[in-house]
């Protein structure tokens, strides 16, 4: 569900600019390529937040959203975490809506 997201124009919820998940951000970089030999650009091209683009449309962050990594504790400060969501959420519904009416 979460590559069609991709194919159907949707980006990473996780990196949405108003998401403001508590990356511990060496730790991210750390696991991301002790678990899945990521490389830091990687990391911060799939995963960590980016900036606002103005020629991009935005929906309000929505971490129910299946284009949401699934986020443990481990690569959070404090106690931040997000299941993985593998249904497609309201959100995403309304959002594939809006890009094909
Ligand atoms: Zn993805």
């Amino acid at each position: 569900m979460h590559e069609f997201g991709h194919t159907l124009g949707l980006m990473h919820e996780h990196q949405h600019p108003e998401a403001s998940i508590p990356w511990d951000k060496e730790k991210t970089y750390a696991l991301y390529r002790q678990n899945f030999g990521w490389s830091k650009a990687e990391v911060d091209k799939n995963v960590l937040p980016l900036t606002r683009d103005a020629n991009r449309t935005y929906a309000p962050y929505d971490r129910h959203s299946v284009m949401h990594y699934k986020v443990s504790n481990t690569y959070t400060v404090g106690d931040w975490e997000q299941a993985e969501n593998s249904h497609i959420s309201a959100a995403d519904i309304a959002s594939v809506r809006r890009i094909y009416p």
